[in-house]
C-alpha cells in the first residue's frame, strides 16, 4: 500500500483517524508490513503483504493474523478474546 493512500484512512468504527507504524516497506515505498492502530476503540488494523486489513471484526479471522503479529513482536490481549485489540 502506498504511502500517499494513509492519509484518507479511518477506524471503520468510530471514524478516528489512525495511527501507523511501518514494519517493511519495498523499494518502491510501497508498505508491505504494518499497523495501524486507533487511538479511540484501541482496534488495530495490520498492513499484511501490501494489504491493509480494514474488515469488520466479524469477519477477521484471528488466527490468521496471530502468527503475523507474532513475527512483529506484538501481543494480543488476552483479556478480551472478542476484540481485535493488542496487548498494551
Ligand atoms: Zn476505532
Amino acid at each position: 500500500m502506498k504511502r500517499s493512500l494513509i492519509h484518507k484512512l479511518c477506524c471503520p468504527v468510530d471514524k478516528s483517524e489512525l495511527e501507523l507504524q511501518v514494519f517493511k516497506e519495498d523499494k518502491n515505498g510501497e508498505i508491505t508490513d504494518g499497523l495501524f492502530t486507533c487511538p479511540k476503540c484501541r482496534r488495530y488494523y495490520p498492513i499484511i503483504y501490501g494489504l491493509p486489513i480494514m474488515t469488520p471484526d466479524e469477519y477477521r479471522e484471528k488466527s490468521l493474523e496471530t502468527p503475523i503479529l507474532k513475527k512483529w513482536g506484538l501481543t494480543l490481549d488476552q483479556n478480551d478474546p472478542e476484540r481485535f485489540l493488542l496487548e498494551e
